[in-house]
């Protein structure tokens, strides 16, 4: 059985004839997001008429307690009781100058490029996401890319390179550095944003070349990718990594005149999908091949299908095949927001729309917002599909660092001096907080909310990160 290269690891500009100018770039903002923070509302019309009465209201009156706000309750497939509260970032693989992904194996242009056909498809997820409610983060909506783009040997002249994953590394690479020093950059500034956005799921779309030998090879099938390597790896982003290729899987094959597979699920620490790299070892001794700060939620790469068979290739690029697939991704998302039990978001209260926007400079582009002065207010809501344990508890820590934010969670994390109500799925409330006090240099706090031992960033609900200085 021949291995297929996933996609993600090849390279366009490498041998030139796979890449060539699109023309001026397009200054885009990458990121759409709904609104999260204000979706809660208290607006009576909005509640779900069947809400029971919230067994947390009687302490609304208690200090650093707003009123529970009841799941505002919608039909959304998606996510019924809230589903403004949910966040997912879609990954269009590949795109910008320099990375069309695969390129048309017929040579027909850049308008069948795996770049092209990953960003139609993720528009078409996008559409279906925002029409349940759901607030999507595209991490691309053009044909950028985000870390830099300028490499004149193949008339790209895009943005700047950055340091984004802290290398000491920038650029396109050289024979001692090969290309890979871009992708790396590159696919830290995704992870970035959805980190930053606390996506509760990052899908990376991408179409395969199977090749053996150095031969493509005309097959096709899909596969998707995880990692099993974080503390909810084994259980959520499998489970995630399973429904999303179930539902292309199913969606595709009334679809395919010819024979396709389903190759399943593999866990491989693709640079996307990995954990961290903490330290070099004997198993583990590449530095390069795993991200300095890896996704904070389930993150899987959909290899949807193959572009090396002539007749899958036409369906992806017809408007039906696309579609399939964005049903078949969705399918899987649903499915997967529908048995999440246990999950929640946290936010800050006065912050109203937020999406992380990209800063000047050279180095990384997303940033954590800077911690209040005083009091801080935070909205937590309950985006799983069980009720919060009583004596949940809000904890927090600081760490001092230079990175962005934090890969991990600080250790001494120290519970905050409030109580959380167990709220129902959908419910929010705002809380009132002091902070413990920050180091001394630059520091990023972590909040999340605790229980036995646990925090609800271990389950794969990111943490709220704030800084004590402004970026
Ligand atoms: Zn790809």
């Amino acid at each position: 059985m021949p291995k297929a290269g996933p996609c993600q690891m090849s390279t366009s500009a490498a041998s030139g004839d796979d890449a060539s100018p699109l023309g001026r770039w397009q200054r885009r903002i990458v990121v759409s997001l709904m609104l999260v923070l204000t979706a809660c509302g208290t607006d009576a019309a909005r509640s779900s008429p069947t809400l029971r009465p919230s067994p947390s209201a009687s302490i609304s009156e208690e200090p650093g307690f707003g009123t529970v706000e009841p799941a505002p309750g919608s039909d959304s497939e998606v996510y019924g009781p809230n589903p403004g509260a949910i966040v997912v970032a879609i990954d269009p693989g590949h795109g910008g100058c320099l990375d069309w992904g695969v390129p048309d194996p017929s040579e027909r242009g850049v308008e069948l490029a795996e770049k092209t056909l990953t960003l139609e498809i993720a528009h078409r997820l996008r559409d279906r996401l925002e029409a349940e409610g759901i607030g999507v983060v595209m991490i691309r909506d053009g044909d950028d890319a985000l870390a830099g783009d300028d490499y004149p040997p193949l008339d790209c002249q895009g943005p700047p390179w950055r340091d984004v994953n802290g290398d000491g590394l920038s650029g396109f690479g050289d024979d001692a550095l090969p290309e890979a020093t871009r992708t790396r950059d590159e696919l830290q500034a995704r992870l970035d944003l959805a980190n930053l956005a606390q996506a509760d799921a990052l899908v990376s779309i991408h179409i395969n070349s199977p090749s053996a030998g150095g031969q493509r090879i005309e097959i096709a099938f899909s596969e998707t990718f995880y990692t099993d390597e974080t503390s909810w790896g084994v259980e959520a982003t499998a489970r995630l990594a399973e429904l999303v290729q179930a539902g292309v899987v199913d969606r595709l094959a009334p679809l395919a005149t010819y024979e396709r597979g389903d190759r399943g699920l593999t866990a491989h620490n693709f640079y996307l999908v990995a954990p961290p790299l903490i330290e070099e070892t004997d198993e583990r001794p590449n530095r390069w091949a795993q991200p300095t700060r890896g996704g904070l939620m389930p993150v899987v790469l959909a290899e949807v299908g193959s572009i090396t068979l002539r007749a899958e290739h036409d369906l992806l690029s017809s408007p039906q095949g696309q579609d399939a697939v964005a049903a078949g991704v969705f399918d899987g998302l649903a499915a997967f927001f529908g048995e999440r039990e246990l999950a929640g978001r946290i936010g800050l209260a006065d912050a109203g729309p937020s999406q992380p926007m990209p800063v000047a400079g050279d180095g990384p582009m997303y940033w954590p917002p800077v911690a209040p002065v005083g009091p801080l207010k935070l909205r937590l809501t309950n985006t799983g599909t069980a009720a919060w344990a009583s004596g949940m508890e809000l904890v927090a820590g600081w760490e001092e660092t230079d990175q962005p934010y934090l890969a991990f969670a600080p250790g001494g994390l120290v519970p905050l001096d409030v109580e959380v109500p167990a709220l129902a799925p959908g419910e929010s409330v705002v809380v009132e907080v002091i902070l413990p006090s920050p180091p001394a240099g630059r520091g990023v706090a972590w909040i999340s909310l605790g229980s036995g031992g646990e925090t609800l960033a271990d389950h794969g609900s990111p943490a709220l990160q704030l800084s004590s200085e402004a970026s």
